[in-house]
């Protein structure tokens, strides 16, 4: 089975970092971004399987971008789970508000980040299912 693929869009190297390295251990394929607009490009020609996006971003920020993938008829159907920062009050809600399916908090907890990342590619097909 090929490996699931996880586009990263995160400014902050750090994170970056310990993003890649997290999905690495768990042998998901991952391309990186360091600005949305690099990012909507990637989308567009490696169809990931599934996006991490952080909200502050240089230039267009995560919610901008997340808004133009789900209003791409190529790209809307691809996940897009927000790396949020429990600094930014509101960003939970305003990353659902703009399209995400749901949300990972900064700083990253690193048990529990691959679960959750699993959980969200698993829960794709039905995501829909519970309203709305
Ligand atoms: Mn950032």
């Amino acid at each position: 089975m090929d490996p699931k693929r996880i586009l990263v869009i995160e400014d902050n190297e750090l994170n970056m970092k310990l993003v890649v390295a997290l999905l690495s251990i768990s042998h998901y394929e991952v391309l990186k971004a360091e600005n949305a607009e690099v990012g909507l490009q990637l989308a567009r020609k490696a169809r990931p399987d599934l996006i991490l996006m952080d909200i502050q971003l240089p230039g267009m920020d995560g919610l901008e971008a997340t808004r133009l993938i789900k209003k791409d008829q190529d790209l809307k159907e691809i996940p897009v789970i927000a790396l949020t920062s429990y600094a930014m009050q509101g960003d939970e809600e305003r990353a659902m508000a703009a399209g995400c399916s749901g949300y990972i908090p900064k700083p990253i907890d690193t048990r529990n980040f691959t679960a959750s990342v699993e959980k969200f590619l698993s829960g794709t097909r039905t995501r829909n299912a519970e309203g709305d």
